[in-house]
């Protein structure tokens, strides 16, 4: 291994040059109490200009990444992120404005932020929008608190359910629960949509709402959503959609025709905003007539030509982020849908569906995949023939580092074996999805004549396998 830049420090050696101070030195000892200040010089590590930006550009080697190949990471929708959309979030009207502007400095970014909000109503078939929301989980949680308080304002305090199938992302769960609501979950059944049946038994006039993913994480289209909304909303309920996985119904079909009452949108999966790490990033909801009066304030309206922030919303919810939400984000958004425009965003769901079908057809003969229909933007697979070799998903995903490639989503959805969550994205030219394939085709043969290459991987990664539990609870990233 290289050596770290603590071990590359020589004493007097440097990588920067300051100007001579042209005012007085100030004298810590008067400015600062006696405790804080310090004893010993601190030991940072003495290295010149190159021998820092070599040990920076060798850390972001050692990070895999989409500028450097294909991240099939299932429910992520890893597309690659147009250049041209970080060129419009760099422009100096936008990183130099001040979130406290009068709205008459501001059009342009309130205009930007209007026409974004009208785009997304008019994809998901909704009346109305908030771009507030940080994440996907935090628009749910805006959904959710928005849901409690249609039913408060109608005074029936009774509702204290929310219906969410085993399917789920465990965002959904989470969301209701910090919103104060019970958590009943709702079968599946073999072919992965909704056990009507079961859903039936459970919804009743404590039912709030249910949330659904649809396409389901399992990539699957719920065809029997018709027949869910009559329930939900028979019985008084009203239906939230994740829509994390709308990467596969851009203008084919809306929430809004569907039935729900809200949907959110992560702009950092399908509308191509760079995400992992941890943002930042922007889910947006959209909602039906009933819920637009709890919408997060401040919403933006257009009077004649100009626009202004309304903060005088009295039902709202109040807010769920400072300011505007994660404005670069949405002007990263803003650009993806104006350069694709309404066709092109067809054809990005139209590619992500033909591409993921694509590589399930390619691997059906190697690999189980417990439902055999068409799948939509991504689809799932299970290792369960690999494990009779004792080689299992994440023995699988590892290999695929060595062979070069990002590991898809595994062990989610929670209801299948074995689990592999592959989701390809539009982005993928016919070459990468075929050496993709190829790889997992190699892996398959190595697990059936060498198992022990499979279960010991990654062979080549910086790293050996970690111990991710240990990691997760006994943090360590300090030198020493
Ligand atoms: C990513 C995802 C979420 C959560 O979105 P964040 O922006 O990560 O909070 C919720 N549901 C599904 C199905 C997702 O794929």
């Amino acid at each position: 291994m290289e050596k770290l830049i603590f071990e590359k420090s020589k004493p007097g050696r440097k990588g920067f040059t300051l100007p001579n101070l042209d005012i007085p030195a100030a004298d810590l000892n008067a400015l600062l109490p006696e405790k804080f200040l310090r004893k010993n010089a601190n030991s940072l590590p003495e290295v010149s200009e190159n021998e820092i930006s070599r040990h920076y550009i060798r850390l972001s080697q050692l990070n895999y990444n989409i500028e450097q190949g294909f991240y099939p990471l299932g429910s992520c929708t890893m597309k690659y992120n147009p250049k041209v959309n970080e060129k419009t979030a760099g422009m100096g009207g936008f990183t130099e404005l001040h979130p406290c502007s009068e709205d008459v400095h501001a059009q342009g970014a309130l205009q930007l932020m209007f026409e974004l909000g009208e785009g997304l109503k008019e994809i998901t078939g909704l009346q109305g929008v908030s771009l507030q929301p940080s994440a996907g989980s935090q628009g749910e949680l805006a959904g959710i608190l928005m849901f409690r308080a249609y039913h408060l304002d109608r005074n029936d305090a009774k509702r204290t359910n929310i219906l969410i199938p085993d399917s789920a992302h465990g965002t959904n769960p989470a969301s209701a629960a910090i919103a104060g609501f019970n958590v009943i979950s709702i079968k599946s059944k073999e072919d992965g949509s909704i056990d009507i049946e079961d859903l039936r038994s459970k919804a009743d006039d404590t039912c709030a709402g249910m949330m659904i993913t649809n396409p389901s994480t399992i990539g699957i289209f719920e065809k029997q959503i018709v027949e869910i909304e009559k329930i939900i909303h028979g019985v008084g309920g009203l239906l939230y959609m994740d829509g994390a996985n709308l990467n596969s119904l851009l203008g084919i079909v809306r929430p809004g025709d569907m039935g729900f009452d809200c949907v959110h949108i992560n702009l950092h999966k399908t509308f191509s905003t760079p995400h992992g790490g941890g943002g930042p990033g922007a889910g947006p909801v959209c909602v039906s007539d009933k819920l637009v009066p709890f919408l997060p304030i401040p919403q933006i309206k257009k009077e004649g030509e100009a626009y202004q922030l309304v903060m005088d919303c009295p039902k709202t919810i109040g807010k769920m982020h400072t300011f505007f939400g994660n404005f670069g984000v949405l002007v990263r958004a803003y650009t993806y849908m104006r350069m694709l425009g309404a066709k092109g965003l067809r054809e990005v769901s139209e590619n992500a569906i033909i591409n993921a079908n694509y590589l399930m057809a390619l691997l059906k003969d190697e690999y189980e995949f417990p439902y055999k229909e068409f799948c939509m933007h991504e689809c799932v697979l299970s290792a369960d023939r690999q494990k009779e070799n004792g080689v299992s998903a994440k023995d699988i995903a590892k290999r695929l580092l060595d062979y070069g490639f990002h590991a898809p989503t595994i062990y989610f959805p929670l209801i299948v074996h074995e689990s592999m969550l592959v989701e390809p994205t539009e982005t993928e030219t016919i070459e990468s999805l075929n050496s993709f394939a190829d790889a997992m085709i190699k892996i398959s043969q190595e697990a059936k004549t060498n198992p022990d290459l499979v279960t010991s991987a990654p062979q080549n990664a910086p790293l050996k396998r970690l111990d991710d539990a240990l990691a997760a609870r006994k943090l360590n990233i300090k030198w020493s």
